[in-house]
């Protein structure tokens, strides 16, 4: 766990947010500010800065955390219409937290870039 990092505060139960979503290795909640109808963030519980670091993961914990997602898009009703897993790296992609985490978006049709 990260000091001041509100996705590790998050994924320990620290600051309080509804689960969608859990497993051993990963949480699943709402976005604060949500981008379409279903907005989810999967986030690992271990700390990792971005998908820059994922080679700091064991294989146990990506495998779980990708599963988590497969999970939230089924049980968000988004298995036959389809949806856009994304994780932002960097300044370009304009990250603002810096805790590895999926965006989850569904339940309308995406535009090319979302
Ligand atoms: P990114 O810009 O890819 O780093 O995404 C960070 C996302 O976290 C944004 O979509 C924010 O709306 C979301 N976010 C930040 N703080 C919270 C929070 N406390 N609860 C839920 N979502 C949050
Ligand atoms: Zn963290």
């Amino acid at each position: 766990m990260a000091d001041q990092c509100i996705f590790c505060k998050i994924a320990s139960g620290e600051i309080p947010v509804e689960l969608v979503a859990q497993n051993e290795f990963a949480v699943a909640f709402r976005d604060i500010e949500p981008k379409a109808p279903v907005h989810l963030l999967i986030v690992p519980r271990t700390h990792i800065a971005g998908f820059h670091e994922i080679d700091r993961l064991d294989a146990a914990t990506v495998t779980g955390m990708l599963d988590l997602i497969n999970q939230a898009a089924r049980e968000a009703g988004l298995a036959d219409s389809g949806y856009r897993v994304i994780t932002n790296v960097g300044p370009d992609a304009g990250q603002t937290v810096f805790h590895l985490h999926w965006h989850l978006l569904g339940g309308t049709r995406l535009s090319e870039f979302a």
